[in-house]
């Protein structure tokens, strides 16, 4: 196997992982209380809050070494490695892109699919659209949710969503966004 394909591996890894994680220990009610979940839930009622980064690095930390002893024993340093590097480096990249979804408006289609999806899921319906890299996962398991127009409670209006001047929905999102006075009860599931 090349290590380029072993990248790839690891990096397909993280993104069911991501799906995995998001929607089971994030919204399953059978597994509610769970480190993850917590803060997932106070992500969704707080909007801009995020967990500590100090926690991530530390869980990143420790999931490199418990996958990475295993894979190396498995296939050899080289390719169990580079598998680490993709999973690894790929979770940075989902960290850091929904961290931009929430405080960065986005560049180009993939930056506007990204941030559609995503919110999709945040205020239309927290049981569909987990994936936040990708909707591979939600196409696989029956949750893609296609956007269409989200309503986003005026209390978690992310900062680049809104038009100072006028405080509606900037223009450039103005189809696919609408602000609302309040939040729907019993939308985080
Ligand atoms: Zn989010
Ligand atoms: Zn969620």
């Amino acid at each position: 196997m090349s290590l380029c394909i072993a990248v790839l591996t690891g990096v397909l890894t993280w993104s069911l992982l991501e799906y995995v994680i998001h929607r089971w220990l994030g919204h399953d009610r059978r597994f509610r209380g769970n480190a993850f979940g917590v803060e997932h839930i106070r992500h969704h009622i707080e909007g801009g809050y995020f967990a500590p980064g100090w926690k991530k690095l530390i869980v990143a930390a420790v999931a490199a070494v418990v996958a990475g002893v295993p894979a190396v024993w498995a296939v050899g340093l080289p390719t169990g490695a580079a598998w680490v590097a993709g999973l690894i480096g790929f979770y940075g990249v989902y960290e850091l892109l929904h961290r931009l979804e929430h405080v960065y408006g986005g560049i180009g289609p993939y930056g506007r699919w990204a941030r559609r999806h995503h919110f999709t899921h945040h205020f239309v319906d927290a049981r569909r659209n987990h994936g936040v890299t990708s909707p591979l996962w939600d196409w696989v398991f029956g949750t893609y949710q296609k956007p269409a127009t989200i309503p986003v409670p005026e209390r978690l209006c992310m900062q680049w969503l809104k038009d100072p001047a006028t405080g509606e929905v900037r223009r450039d999102w103005a189809e696919t966004f609408v602000l609302r006075g309040d939040k729907q009860p019993g939308q985080v599931t």
